[in-house]
């Protein structure tokens, strides 16, 4: 709320909303910038139920391959069905037509009532994660719940590790259908409210909307491979996850769009050609290096890695039942370089859709600020559960590769 006051308000401007702060106290200024939306406006909650209905609609209906996910420590293994590329595609090829061929509706209606729907969003993703605390407690949808003496921390952290409601899967839904298809479209109806104002689109907003759609369109190219990460196999849902990929994402990954809403700053061709391609680069190259990683494990070691036979390190580890199970960890491509290294594509290209906002104020770059931070912190987290899962294999990896992130400094 304070970021979208800070761009919407503020001119941009951290300093002014820091001055408020001094001057109205904290909670007053939280106040200003958040009470006018707590619940939402009518058109908010149309704006959500319409788009959620047709993403629900999407995930169970259109046709697609089943897909199956890891299996997680008590043996079960989550069911998908594949067709994440069709809901995006029809999904932007919607958006397009009834926003700008048939008008249907007007885009930049997302950025006028933001606040609002920032609110609806908030009271949404609260009471979810009530309902997934109280179903993870009482009806469980698998063997994969855990719940301690806490029942704050059990909020927060979550329940269930695949809760379904309605006959779906919660997380591939809340992550991915509906906070990742969201973040595809408020930049565009961001930039759309920009050519309304100003009468034309800015180079800045073209290039920070590109890269998006260009990092969102490899994210549903390969969906799948998205149920392979921490947030689908270790995160729970609860809280922590729910929230931050209903309302945080669609809050703060919008943000260089929202800021550039209203500051239309104007980039020479060559520059923004070149900032594109860079940014395209980097998130092209962290894709890569997900795939790789994905590819050597699903053919056993047999895939080649930069046209070699891969480094690879067989393992064996025990899950939850004591049960023995192996798996492989790759140390030559990118997963040689550093054991991270694809952040290092994730932040560049975060950073390139940043800075066409300039160095004026810092308001652009708060995202790209906070991903920084998730992703060292993030670091060390997949670390710390790799050293616990792999012990003695890991000290080997480690060996071989020693930087965590940026080799050479981290
Ligand atoms: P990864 O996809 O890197 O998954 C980490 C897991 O991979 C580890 O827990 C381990 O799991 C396995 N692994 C680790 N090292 C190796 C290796 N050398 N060889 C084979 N397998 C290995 O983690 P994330 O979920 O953090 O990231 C996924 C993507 O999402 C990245 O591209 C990241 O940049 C992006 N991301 C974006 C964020 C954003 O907010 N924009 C936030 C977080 C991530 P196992 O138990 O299977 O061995």
């Amino acid at each position: 709320m304070l970021l979208w006051h800070v761009n919407s308000q503020l001119g941009g401007s951290f300093s002014e909303l820091i001055r408020a702060i001094h001057h109205d106290g904290f909670f007053a200024t939280l106040w200003a910038a958040s009470g006018p939306y707590i619940f939402g406006s009518k058109i908010a909650w149309t704006i959500i139920g319409l788009f959620a209905a047709l993403q629900l609609a999407f995930m169970k209906w259109l046709p697609g391959p089943t897909y199956l996910g890891p299996e997680t420590t008590n043996g079960c293994v989550p069911v998908y069905k594949a067709n994440g590329r069709l809901a995006y595609g029809l999904t932007l090829t919607l958006f397009f037509l009834g926003g700008f061929v048939f008008k249907w509706f007007r885009p930049g209606v997302v950025y006028d009532n933001f606040g609002d729907i920032l609110g609806a969003l908030n009271m949404t993703a609260v009471s979810l994660c009530v309902l997934l605390y109280v179903k993870g407690r009482l009806w469980p949808s698998g063997p994969d719940s855990v719940t301690s003496s806490n029942q704050i921390f059990d909020y927060f952290a979550g329940i269930e590790l695949y809760p379904r409601l309605l006959g779906s899967d919660v997380k591939h839904f809340a992550n991915s259908r509906f906070s990742m298809m969201a973040w595809a479209l408020i930049p565009l109806c961001f930039a759309s409210w920009q050519a309304e104002h100003y009468g034309h689109l800015s180079t800045s907003m073209l290039v920070c909307v590109a890269l998006q759609l260009v990092y969102l369109t490899q994210f549903f190219y390969w969906e799948t491979g998205y149920f392979r990460t921490m947030d689908i196999q270790h995160d729970r849902a609860g809280f922590y996850l729910i929230w931050g990929v209903l309302v945080w994402v669609p809050a703060v990954y919008t943000s260089p769009a929202m800021y550039l809403a209203t500051h239309p700053v104007e980039l020479g061709w060559p520059l923004a050609v070149g900032i594109f391609l860079v940014g395209a680069f980097f998130i092209t190259a962290k894709n890569l290096a997900n795939r790789q990683r994905v590819r050597v494990r699903r053919t056993d070691g047999h895939a080649t890695v930069w046209g070699k036979p891969p480094l690879i390190i067989r393992t064996k580890y025990k899950n939850d039942n004591g049960e023995e199970r192996e798996s492989i960890l790759l140390a030559s491509g990118f997963w040689g370089v550093s054991r991270h290294f694809h952040y290092v594509g994730e932040v560049a290209g975060a950073f390139c859709w940043s800075v066409v906002g300039g160095f004026s104020h810092f308001a652009p770059f708060f995202y790209v600020t906070f991903l920084s931070i998730l992703l060292i912190h993030r670091g060390f987290r997949d670390d710390e559960k790799c050293q616990k899962k792999y012990g003695a294999y890991w000290d080997e990896y480690r060996k071989l590769v020693p930087w965590r992130v940026l080799p050479g400094i981290c």
